[in-house]
């Protein structure tokens, strides 16, 4: 419901998605290795990983993408970002680590949920494919 996500002031008290995967790990109800939280995100290593560090961060709330997340919430799409590098640091990947956000399904997104993928331990190529 569009009003909910607006409740700002209320960050964590967000917005779930009953029928939403990652809103169902947030909430507990699927099983994932969760690596770092804060009240507002939660990180947790991606079920098929990409690379030896592989962690995907997600607000809590239910937002469709990293856009909807910059709109509903600038200070949480800041803090996902920091929880990227924290886990990062946690990692011990030395700084060197690729954020992506897949945004739309030509791009890659299966989950419309916005999630913050931590890839690193592995040169990375670019363009990616
Ligand atoms: P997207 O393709 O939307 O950018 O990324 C979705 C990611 O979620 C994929 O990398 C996929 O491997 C991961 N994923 C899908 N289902 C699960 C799950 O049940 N648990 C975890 N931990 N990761 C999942």
């Amino acid at each position: 419901e569009q009003a909910d996500r607006f409740t700002v002031g209320g960050m964590s008290a967000a917005a779930t998605d009953p029928d939403c995967l990652f809103c169902r790990i947030v909430a507990g109800e699927i099983p994932a290795e969760v690596v770092a939280e804060t009240d507002t995100s939660l990180a947790f290593r991606d079920v098929s990983p990409q690379a030896p560090t592989h962690v995907l961060v997600v607000p809590r709330r239910h937002v469709a993408d990293a856009g909807e997340l910059a709109d509903v919430s600038p200070t949480e799409l800041a803090e996902v970002t920091l929880l990227a590098r924290t886990v990062a640091q946690q990692e011990g990947l030395d700084g060197d680590y690729r954020l992506v956000f897949n945004t739309g399904p030509g791009a890659g997104q299966s989950v419309f949920h916005a999630h913050l993928h931590l890839l690193g331990g592995r040169a990375m190529k670019w363009p990616p494919g």
